[in-house]
């Protein structure tokens, strides 16, 4: 399961045409614009025909991106009441239009301890998740680069969040770009082991819904959240060869420029590392 994310300029239904174009048989899309307050209905028309279009294309998952906008840990109670709201509609659109997951960086601390932040955080996602019962749709959790006040750049933050919300509706997303600027050495293959091994001990890689494929600009620890194209970053080759080989089954996307084609260009990097099924490490 490998894909891209997809632009949705001009209609939800643009995304299957990208997709069908570059082969793929999953893909991660905004549901509305990512970066306005703005809400979004989907109506019954629209989730009527994207549905239709992902069973057509053969698309085995797609899921959402959460806007940039929400901070579940504000210690501001009107942009925190926002989030919540911004984060319910998308939990909406995304039943509507029947994804699988949205996937959502959790918070930050900033003006308040992390603690607090993590307090926070958790009760925003119990309340959004409670709006909408009944609903399949997961939050997946992503670990961030921490940049500034950033929750969520170590595992145990996820944990830990995860813990208080206590509900099976709560996954997680590993971005390799984000990992490896809050200091995960994944260059090596022993390296990105070890991380794959304290994540297990820590989160539990059954609870490793999703991967953001995307190589660094920023150096190791630098908390720069700077996406690259695949194996032109710092972290290079070997940890990506690793990911494909042994998460096969997840859905995995690329988040990097798309411009002169560089989404074919990384797809086809990626799919070189796959190696026969049968020799699997
Ligand atoms: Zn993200
Ligand atoms: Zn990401």
């Amino acid at each position: 399961m490998l894909g891209v994310h997809c632009s949705v300029s001009g209609g939800l239904l643009n995304a299957f045409d990208e997709a069908e174009n570059l082969g793929i048989d999953t893909f991660q899309i905004f549901t509305k614009n990512q970066r306005q307050w703005k809400e979004r209905l989907i109506a019954p028309e629209e989730a009527k025909a994207f549905r239709q279009r992902k069973a057509a294309a053969g698309i085995v998952s797609v899921f959402s991106h959460s806007s940039y906008l929400i901070n579940l840990g504000s210690a501001d109670p009107e942009l925190l009441t926002k989030s919540r709201q911004a984060l319910i509609g998308e939990l909406r659109r995304c039943t509507a239009l029947g994804l699988d997951f949205t996937v959502l960086h959790p918070g930050s601390a900033r003006g308040r301890s992390r603690k607090e932040a993590i307090a926070c955080i958790a009760e925003q996602l119990q309340l959004a998740l409670g709006a909408v019962p009944g609903s399949p749709v997961k939050i997946l959790l992503e670990n961030t680069a921490g940049q500034g006040a950033l929750i969520g750049s170590g595992f145990e933050e996820l944990r830990e969040i995860a813990g208080q919300v206590a509900s099976d509706r709560i996954g997680f997303c590993f971005d390799t770009c984000h990992a490896f600027a809050a200091g995960y050495d994944i260059r090596s293959r022993a390296g990105l082991d070890d991380t794959l091994a304290e994540w297990d001990r820590i989160i539990g890689l059954d609870k490793l819904n999703c991967l953001h494929l995307n190589d660094s600009r920023g150096g190791l620890g630098s908390h720069l959240d700077r996406h690259e194209h695949i194996a032109y970053g710092k972290i290079g080759e070997p940890a990506f060869a690793g990911l494909m080989n042994r998460f096969r089954g997840i859905p995995k996307v690329i988040e990097t420029p798309k411009k002169d084609d560089w989404d074919r260009k990384n797809l086809a990097k990626l799919r070189s590392f796959l190696r026969p099924a049968s020799y699997s490490k």
